[in-house]
């Protein structure tokens, strides 16, 4: 039997949700807003509960049962961001992508902007660039300075400071991502290794709609090593040379020790 494939919606917004149920009801509110103002009825909206332990996973089986327009993902356990983001991206199918973090902190609304300014610039990726973030903490807003700093000190490839991954995408990036087997994955990296044209929409990062950040030190600082150790040959380097540095001084202790 035949079967034709069906058409692509013009746009899907991924979202990956760790325990999130204090935002869902506005994320999916304000986002089905924003979509219905700028395509209509043609728009998907996929929800990725990522192992949440809250009410997360029922709310999104909820939301995906009463309307169509929501697709539901659901992981086996909590598997982190970026591969939930990951799951989310591979399962869309809409001709242009919006990637948006399930706490509002980055306004569903700028979606017209981004839309109008990836047909004027003809860009493949206009990504969120913030000016100021509201409501993090002095130590969140440093360690985000210092590392966007070092991470492009350290890297060839030229990854914008102070973005997330909240960006949209021409159907062409995602595919070229998807085809990324990275099982450590810096998403934003990786959409500025790709290449074509990228531009930044400037925009001020909202404070948190309710919970409190799901990324404690211990998984920013696992994020942090994964983005330095994924684009940068300098930790490898820096092996080497300790390597090289520890035989001859063991070579040197060796001889001193044989001469005693
Ligand atoms: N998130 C996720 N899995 C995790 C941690 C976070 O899916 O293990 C989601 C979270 O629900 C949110 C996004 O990733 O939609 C970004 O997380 P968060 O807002 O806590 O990070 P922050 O903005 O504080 O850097
Ligand atoms: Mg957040």
């Amino acid at each position: 039997m035949l079967t034709t494939p069906k058409p692509r919606p013009k746009l899907s917004v991924v979202s990956p949700c760790y325990n999130e149920q204090g935002c869902l009801d506005e994320l999916y509110r304000r986002v089905t807003a924003a979509c219905k103002a700028e395509v209509g009825n043609d728009y998907e909206i996929v929800l990725i509960d990522d192992g949440s332990s809250d009410g997360t996973r029922s709310l999104i089986k909820e939301l995906s049962a009463k309307d169509p327009h929501v697709v539901g993902v659901l992981l086996s356990r909590n598997h982190g961001h970026q591969l939930a983001l990951t799951a989310g991206l591979h399962i869309c199918r809409g001709e242009r992508i919006l990637i948006i973090d399930a706490d509002l902190q980055d306004p569903p609304e700028l979606l017209g902007d981004m839309l109008r300014l990836m047909d004027a610039e003809k860009a493949d990726v206009v990504y969120g660039q913030r000016d100021e973030r509201k409501g993090e903490s002095p130590f969140k807003k440093v360690s985000a300075l210092l590392f966007y700093r070092l991470l492009n000190r350290l890297t060839d490839t030229k990854i914008p400071v102070d973005t997330g991954d909240f960006r949209l995408m021409s159907r062409r990036t995602l595919d070229e991502l998807n085809r990324m087997p990275e099982q450590h994955r810096f998403i934003r990296g990786m959409v500025s290794w790709i290449g074509f044209r990228q531009v930044p929409l400037h925009y001020e990062r909202q404070e948190r709609l309710s919970g409190e950040t799901k990324y404690p030190f211990k998984k920013m600082l696992r994020f942090a090593i994964d983005a330095i150790s994924g684009f940068s040959i300098v930790p490898l380097r820096f092996a080497t040379y300790l390597g090289f540095i520890c035989s001859i001084l063991g070579f040197i202790f060796f001889a001193y020790t044989a001469y005693s």
